[in-house]
């Protein structure tokens, strides 16, 4: 008898999985996954994520944020497609060069995945929009390649309880952090205050090879999608900053703690 209940077990597995395929052959690979599942699938459906930048770190974040199904992925760029981009900048391509990169995400986003809500924003992200631009949003990822930004997005998500992820690569180097706004330490408990203007070079200067924002990115990715799929925070990178080191393959995870007095988070 176990042996027929086995076959019977292994034959509706694959009647299953075959149903599963049918209905949604686009999220089939994933849907097998013992972590994602239809159930899964289904939350990533009801997903709503905004990612600030459409570059390095933002092209493989959207790309694979609508590639994996979520249902609704805001961004934001307010900039121009630059040849220079390109060696990182993978949603862009060199016919469209000189054009918004807010259009050009769209294109390239579309055409990966029409079945999901893609919105841009074609505005420069501030301390005065930057409510509204995350307004409605279940997650949030910092794709920006300056300090400013990334200060600005764990600012308001911390303010809005919007859980989110703060990366940064230069040159072969990247790092990253996620924020459970009220629980966990935030990107100012641990970067403290800004530098002073001046005293850093601009991201051109220093430069970047695109594997760098490619890996790190890929990275942010899966933090949101691991989210909305429930995974436990110590499963994320909450309270913990990964550090790479791609010359050498070293990642380095430290631990990170709240810091009772920061101006962000502190006392909440
Ligand atoms: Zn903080």
């Amino acid at each position: 008898m176990r042996h027929f209940n086995q076959g019977n077990e292994i034959l509706l597995n694959i009647t299953l999985v075959k149903y599963m395929v049918a209905m949604n052959p686009r999220y089939s690979r994933q849907i097998v996954i013992p972590e994602v599942g239809e159930e899964g699938q289904k939350k990533l459906q009801k997903a709503k994520v905004v990612v600030l930048g459409t570059g390095g770190l933002g092209s493989p974040i959207l790309y694979y944020l609508a590639a994996a199904g979520i249902g609704h992925v805001r961004f934001i760029d307010n900039d121009c497609v630059d040849i220079s981009n390109l060696n990182r900048q993978i949603l862009h391509d060199t016919p469209r060069v000189g054009k918004r990169k807010t259009d050009s995400a769209l294109q390239a986003l579309k055409a990966l995945n029409p079945e999901i809500k893609i919105e841009a924003i074609d505005a420069n992200f501030s301390p005065d929009n930057a409510k509204d631009m995350f307004k409605g949003m279940q997650y949030a990822i910092d794709a920006s390649d300056n300090l400013d930004a990334k200060f600005l997005v764990n600012e308001t998500a911390v303010q809005m309880r919007i859980p989110c992820t703060v990366g940064g690569v230069i040159r072969w180097d990247g790092q990253m952090m996620s924020v459970r706004p009220g629980k966990s330490a935030c990107y100012r408990c641990v970067f403290g205050e800004k530098p002073p203007e001046g005293t850093m070079q601009p991201p051109s200067k220093l430069g970047i090879i695109g594997i760098t924002a490619g890996l790190l990115g890929t990275i942010e990715a899966s933090e949101a999608i691991k989210y909305f799929l429930g995974f436990t925070d110590e499963g994320c990178l909450v309270n913990r900053l990964l550090m790479v080191d791609l010359r050498s393959l070293d990642f380095t995870m430290i631990g990170i703690k709240k810091n009772p007095k920061c101006k962000t988070c502190g006392g909440s």
